[in-house]
């Protein structure tokens, strides 16, 4: 039987989770993040020190790799961080704070802060568009949930719009918007598909003035029961709705409207980190912990 990836030393000692996490931090060497100085420092190695303190004699002050990424505040040890993450990378539908609390042995209220921080450490930031010359991006949306305060009807008046933008053999965005009006899609669409790209979406109304921007735009339609005719078609984007859909209803039960966009980023991020573009469950946990770096956390972290 293959070992457990969890075997692997910086799931079970403090030492060798602080020197992976730093390998793939400061790949030149410790940085100090104070000043920016990456020569006149030392490791501190009193009996005393906590593991992993640095010295910066440039600025005098200490740090640690944990400095400035969404480990920061935490008292979590770095391997139960890295044994959550792995968690959440390797499962196709995500995991349950439930899970995790159980799985880890730590208390559900730092389940679920550790949880929403590896989804910060997952979204990704300052991303080139999507698609270009010769390649076919698709659009589509999906409703899901329901709007606080409004009643349940029937039709999707009541739920959430999320548009999802899936490049055909690449990755995908998906975003929660207000609604399926032109000015809600087009600066979504604008902002993250190259205007080389073949547009590919179903025959919503919206998308007509958009599609004028690209390179081409085929629409299928599927109220006339046309899935698809020739390369047009958004089947790759129902295949990504479906993988979200089947998670937020078998894993998170459903998550409040102002967390959201926290869940997209994580689907988004496990489908294009997958395994068929070649990604294993090893290296999509390295590419999540190069996400810790730099990111601030919008929501209140009191309750930690
Ligand atoms: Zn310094």
């Amino acid at each position: 039987m293959a070992k457990s990836v969890l075997n692997a030393p910086e799931f079970q000692s403090e030492e060798a989770a602080f020197a992976y996490v730093e390998a793939r931090l400061w790949p030149e060497g410790p940085v100090c993040p104070h000043c920016g100085g990456v020569e006149r420092i030392s490791k501190m190695q009193g009996k005393s020190t906590r593991i992993g303190t640095y010295k910066c004699y440039q600025c005098r002050k200490p740090f640690t790799v944990k400095v400035g990424t969404v480990f920061e505040a935490s008292h979590v040890p770095m391997r139960v961080w890295l044994q959550a993450m792995v968690l959440m990378c390797a499962s196709k539908k995500g995991v349950s704070t439930n899970q995790l609390h159980r799985s880890l042995g730590v208390s559900l209220k730092t389940a679920w802060f550790m949880s929403h921080r590896i989804r910060e450490a997952m979204r990704t930031v300052g991303m080139q568009p999507m698609g270009g010359a010769g390649k076919a991006v698709e659009a589509d949306e999906t409703y899901y949930g329901q709007v606080k305060g409004e009643p349940v009807r029937k039709g999707v008046g009541h739920k959430h719009v999320v548009v999802a933008l899936v490049e055909r053999g690449g990755g995908a965005r998906s975003f929660h918007v207000e609604g399926t009006r032109i000015a809600d899609l087009a600066p979504v669409i604008n902002a993250n598909i190259a205007k080389e790209s073949a547009l590919m979406t179903d025959e919503g109304t919206w998308y007509r003035e958009i599609g004028r921007q690209f390179a081409r735009h085929e629409t299928v339609k599927h109220r006339e029961d046309e899935y698809v005719r020739g390369d047009a078609h958004v089947n790759t984007a129902e295949g990504f709705f479906s993988i979200f859909k089947r998670g937020m209803k078998g894993v998170y039960q459903h998550c409040s409207e102002k967390h959201l966009h926290r869940y997209l980023a994580e689907f988004d991020f496990r489908y294009s980190n997958r395994i068929k573009l070649g990604v294993d469950d090893a290296e999509r946990t390295a590419r999540a912990l190069k996400g810790i770096v730099g990111k601030r956390l919008t929501y209140r972290t009191t309750h930690n």
